[in-house]
């Protein structure tokens, strides 16, 4: 995962330094910056969240490179964290990724007598680089050196070094990677084209297999193909372009909010809309493609598995026989793919685009011909830039670290395309999600409902575990919601179908177990009131998210009288409820432990 920024400016540390906290949603365990100063690369590191430090004092320098870290191997520590400093101090490397075979490589560095002082698989790197510049006589790292040594790691990997002559060399396979620079004559690397729009006026995305140097001596930069090694034409194309073709706003403040995370439920009232906007002629394309398709097959991780997993559902009820794969499963749906799989489809879910596990399987089934459809929230993404047909989801940057309104863009685009399959026009969709609009934002200024969810959220503060009930239509926002309640509030949370509940999950109620039951206003009724008048002769307490009232309630909140969009709506309240519940307790709401928020590695 992890963020990476580096700078070529008059004040390139704290260029860098800022440049990291807005990329700091990659991994924030730890960082570290490596700046040139007076030839020599000075290293400063520490363990903890970048934006918690204060009075930084910054060296004068024009070039500097930082890592905000998410650590995969070896332990959150001072030592671990990147830039890695080579013991002849001529070099500094970060790295995004996971060296799959850097135990075989430790050990055969270890047996040549290579000191390892970190844990890390990165420090691999930097072990051979120092081993292959000592074999050819090097006192600075070559790009030919570079590139031999990077062909002997295994996984998706992107190293970026800076050097104590003034270079920075990368080399991209698998996690992002962006070029920039601006009339200034200054030059950045960054994880993300969006970080870099306070500092760059054009960019180029580095692409996989692909090796970029920039020179400080003379400001020159170039682009090689690693296979090659051979030059490729460089392409810097204006960045405030990008971002309006992409209808994103660089709005990153928090405005008055406690949290990015509340700030994005809240817009979920007024950018939902955006997601068919503009979209008719591409959104007619896909349901097409999808009802000529032999097989179609729908692609996610986390939050994005339950939004591909409910499209699957909906376009299962058209009469499309439909497979939900999660990315990390994908395997056994591999073999499925014969040789009719040219006409095959998969529609792909990812905020990032830069989902590894997800981008892994995307790869394999290009190869065998898959067409591939996704929906992406972030412009110039590596899964756009795989698929034959692809959707913004133009919500605006999500940066709190959890999910929540480029989910819901995801469910809504999933609905869109099965209404349009059903044959339900346009121009009535964009009708019926305007009103949605309305109705939501009416929703969220009603004091009354917002007053009784920070009620209920209190209450709920105390209890270790928590159950989710849906069902139907609502299964996959059950599964959702438990989720954000995990990732948020750290309470333990299950998502379970109503029907489930008789079959074993009922096991686990006793008296005052909270179940949060989520109630459509659909066939599925009756099961989720026989399955709440189960909950409740255990003794069980229950919440209800339901559009009306019923005696059969202990707490009920009102949804919007919204029914085609009852999903959207109901993993609203449990949206805020995780929210509310970790403000309480005191916890990050924005950087919740352990999480990142694109998970570029394996
Ligand atoms: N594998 C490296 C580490 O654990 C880099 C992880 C990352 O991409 O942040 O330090």
């Amino acid at each position: 995962m992890c963020g990476i920024y580096a700078s070529y400016s008059l004040k390139a540390e704290k260029k860098v330094f800022e440049g990291l906290k807005r990329i700091e949603y990659r991994g924030y365990d730890s960082w570290g910056v490596a700046t040139l100063v007076d030839g020599k690369l000075l290293l400063k590191k520490e363990v903890g969240k970048l934006s918690d430090q204060k009075n930084f004092k910054f060296v004068e320098s024009k070039l500097s490179l930082g890592h905000t870290r998410w650590a995969t191997h070896g332990g959150v520590t001072k030592v671990n964290a990147h830039p890695h400093l080579a013991k002849n101090k001529s070099f500094a490397l970060v790295q995004n990724g996971v060296v799959e075979n850097y135990q075989k490589l430790k050990s055969e560095l270890q047996s040549d007598g290579y000191n390892f002082i970190s844990q890390t698989d990165t420090e691999v790197i930097v072990g051979l680089l120092e081993k292959e510049m000592e074999l050819n006589f090097e006192k600075t790292l070559s790009t030919s050196v570079f590139i031999k040594v990077f062909k002997k790691l295994a996984g998706r990997n992107t190293v970026l070094v800076i050097t104590s002559e003034g270079q920075l060399m990368t080399i991209r396979d698998g996690s992002p990677l962006v070029a920039g620079k601006n009339s200034q004559g200054e030059f950045y690397f960054s994880s993300d084209v969006l970080s870099m729009s306070p500092d760059a006026e054009k960019y180029m995305v580095i692409k996989s297999g692909e090796m970029a140097v920039f020179n400080s001596e003379d400001s020159s930069f170039s682009v090689l193909d690693i296979k090659t090694e051979q030059k490729i034409k460089t392409d810097f194309i204006p960045l405030e372009h990008k971002l309006d073709l992409a209808n994103i706003t660089m709005d990153i403040g928090k405005d008055s909010y406690e949290s990015y995370m509340l700030k994005e439920i809240h817009e979920q009232s007024s950018m939902l809309p955006n997601v068919i906007r503009d979209s008719k002629p591409k959104f007619l394309m896909a349901a097409e493609m999808i009802k000529k398709a032999k097989q179609v097959f729908t692609l996610g991780c986390g939050s994005a598995s339950y939004a591909t997993g409910h499209t699957a559902y909906l376009l299962r009820k058209t009469g499309i026989l439909t497979l939900a794969v999660e990315a990390y499963e994908a395997d056994s749906y591999l073999e499925l793919l014969n040789n009719d799989s040219k006409n095959s489809v998969c529609i792909v879910f990812s905020q990032s685009g830069e989902t590894a596990d997800t981008n892994e399987i995307v790869e394999l089934m290009k190869a065998k011909g898959v067409k591939i459809i996704s929906v992406v929230n972030m412009p110039g993404s590596t899964l756009t830039q795989l698929s034959d047909l692809s959707f913004m989801l133009q919500v605006g940057p999500e940066l709190a670290v959890a999910s929540t309104k480029a989910f819901l863009g995801h469910v809504l685009w999933g609905i869109t395309i099965s209404d349009i399959i059903c044959g339900s026009k346009f121009n009535d969709l964009e009708i019926k999600i305007n009103e949605f609009e309305y109705k939501l934002k009416e929703w969220f200024a009603n004091k009354s409902i917002q007053n009784n969810i920070k009620n209920i959220a209190k209450k709920l503060t105390k209890c270790e575990h928590l159950f989710v009930l849906g069902r139907g239509n609502l299964y996959y926002a059950s599964l959702e919601s438990a989720l954000k309640l995990k990732e948020i509030s750290y309470i333990h949370a299950e998502g379970f179908s109503s029907g489930e509940l008789k079959h074993g999950v009922i096991a686990l109620i006793s008296k005052d177990t909270p179940v949060l039951c989520l109630v459509a206003e659909d066939k599925n009724k009756a099961n989720m009131l026989s399955a709440i008048s189960e909950v409740k002769a255990r003794g069980g307490k229950t919440i209800v998210i339901a559009k009306e009232n019923n005696e059969l309630y202990d707490n009920w909140i009102q949804l919007p009288d919204t029914n085609d969009y009852v999903f959207l709506s109901s993993v609203i309240p449990a949206q805020l409820i995780t929210c509310f519940m970790a403000v309480e307790k005191g916890y990050d709401v924005d950087k919740p432990r352990n999480l990142a928020k694109s998970v570029t590695v394996k």
